[in-house]
């Protein structure tokens, strides 16, 4: 018993302190990396006070080669996103009748998108920036990987995931685990989605014209941000960040819809704002966002690319021989595609979105009921809630406006989540890996199609939804097995 207990005893008392060691050299490397985000109560300060509000996390996960197909992938979800992009009449399909009904938001931006077209599009160069989410989903013979969403406008923590692979490789060395240490692979999102906007802005042909990154009034996560800026400056490429009341009144179209911001032309508008409906603040911000879409600049996305990324255009994407209509002549890379996709249902009025209401009434636990928001930001229902806003909503349109998903069901790992203004324990963990994504074409050349990197945000498997900004997510690093 004696020879038993003490070994345990000591294992205990040195797990303590490798832990509180491993907090002290993730909080230094992740400040020193820069993989930090300003804290909600100061939101527009780069303060001291943000030192303690990066997150993090302390042994990697193990992901197996599920990833290489996950970035295999992306030059293929990039084509799907610009074909589906420049196919106004299949997106009218998807959203005119049954989204735009209900949901005043996107039936905004989808007003604009019409507006657009009737005018004309004024610039010939166009360009994506996008992250594919994916889990893996556990089967009886092993996991698969299953998509989560498409990103298409103002994905984000590609500069921060740049430089996580330097803290994780730290606290790996920290616990002797010298060889994973060396296995965390090189992440360099933030030059490659500066490569798109620079090829975008030397399209563009004007030295002087800028790079405008569109940012929001509290601006938590403009490190990620300034790591795509700088990657900007070191190519020559000049920039501005402004937020939509500041184009509204400082930007004006001249007679060839140049689009001109406080007295700079803009060669490409970044959209890091704009995605949610709290973010048009007024009736000028609306405005503001039709004037840049009706500009010669390029934007980042431009609003049909945007309207791509929605919910409802990904359940639709998912009903038979539907993704295959965009690849005529590659019948595999269709199939590869629709190979991520999980279960997604409508929920339209009509016998298939009856049927999909009945599932979920009955298995609740099996779905996710999705409306069409962005943001990570809580808009999901899960189990029992489910039951409550379907039964809601019976008999009304209302239902229209959200799309049920099977529910992916990752196998959970065993981590420490280090979160700002919480006690650092073993939590069971759930990850998320995202690919990045760049493209630009000019005309009909495809001038760029790359995939740029990756992301992988975990999180307890207490928590259902809400992303990194939230709070609840951590920024984490595959390690290849
Ligand atoms: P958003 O555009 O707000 O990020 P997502 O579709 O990514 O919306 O959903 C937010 C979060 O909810 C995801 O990051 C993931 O953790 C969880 N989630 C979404 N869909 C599913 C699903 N089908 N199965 C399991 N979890 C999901
Ligand atoms: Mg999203
Ligand atoms: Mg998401």
């Amino acid at each position: 018993i004696w020879v038993k207990l003490l070994p345990l005893l000591k294992f205990v008392l040195t797990n303590a302190t490798v832990i509180e060691n491993l907090v002290a050299v993730a909080k230094d490397a992740a400040l020193q990396h820069g993989v930090l985000m300003r804290i909600q109560e100061a939101p527009n300060s780069s303060e001291v006070r943000s030192n303690n509000t990066f997150t993090n996390n302390f042994f990697p996960l193990y992901v197996s080669s599920l990833y290489n197909q996950a970035l295999s992938l992306q030059k293929h979800f990039n084509t799907l996103v610009d074909r589906i992009s420049q196919d106004s009449e299949f997106l009218k399909e998807a959203l005119a009748r049954y989204t735009i009904e209900v949901d005043d938001f996107t039936s905004r931006l989808f007003k604009i998108h019409q507006q657009v077209l009737e005018e004309g599009r004024s610039s010939s160069i166009t360009m994506g920036l996008n992250r594919s989410d994916y889990m893996m989903d556990q089967r009886d013979d092993g996991p698969v990987l299953k998509q989560i969403e498409i990103n298409t406008i103002a994905a984000s923590f590609g500069g921060l995931s740049t430089h996580t692979p330097e803290v994780h490789r730290k606290t790996l060395h920290l616990v002797g685990r010298f060889k994973e240490s060396q296995r965390i692979l090189d992440n360099n999102v933030a030059a490659g989605l500066a490569g798109g906007l620079a090829k975008a802005w030397e399209l563009y042909g004007s030295e002087k014209a800028v790079v405008m990154f569109l940012v929001e009034d509290k601006q938590r996560n403009i490190f990620d941000q300034r790591c795509v800026e700088y990657e900007l400056w070191k190519r020559n490429v000049p920039t501005t960040r402004k937020r939509f009341d500041v184009v509204y009144k400082t930007g004006s179209l001249d007679q060839d819809k140049k689009l001109f911001v406080d007295g700079l032309e803009v060669a490409v508008v970044y959209f890091r704002n704009g995605y949610m409906p709290d973010q048009y603040v007024s009736e000028q911000s609306w405005e503001t966002r039709l004037m840049m879409e009706r500009s010669k600049a390029v934007k980042c996305p431009d609003i049909s690319t945007h309207l791509t990324g929605t919910k409802k255009v990904q359940q639709v994407l998912a009903k038979p021989g539907v993704v295959e209509r965009f690849f005529p002549e590659q019948p595999e890379v269709a199939q590869q595609i629709r190979a991520t996709f999980a279960g997604l249902y409508t929920l339209d009025q009509g016998p298939e979105g009856d049927k999909a209401e009945a599932m979920a009434l009955a298995e609740p636990e099996r779905f996710v009921l999705k409306p069409q928001r962005e943001g990570g930001g809580g808009n999901n229902i899960y189990g029992k809630d489910i039951v409550e806003v379907l039964q809601g909503l019976k008999g009304s349109t209302g239902r229209m406006a959200y799309i049920l998903m099977d529910k992916i069901q990752p196998v959970p790992s065993k981590n420490y989540l280090l979160r700002r203004d919480n006690p650092v324990k073993m939590s069971n963990c759930l990850s998320e890996l995202g690919v990045y994504g760049a493209y630009v074409r000019h005309g009909k050349d495809m001038v760029m199609n790359q995939c740029v990197g990756h992301l992988l945000r975990t999180k307890s498997n207490e928590d259902t939804d809400g992303g990194v900004a939230a709070g609840v997510a951590v920024l984490d690093n595959p390690v290849l097995f």
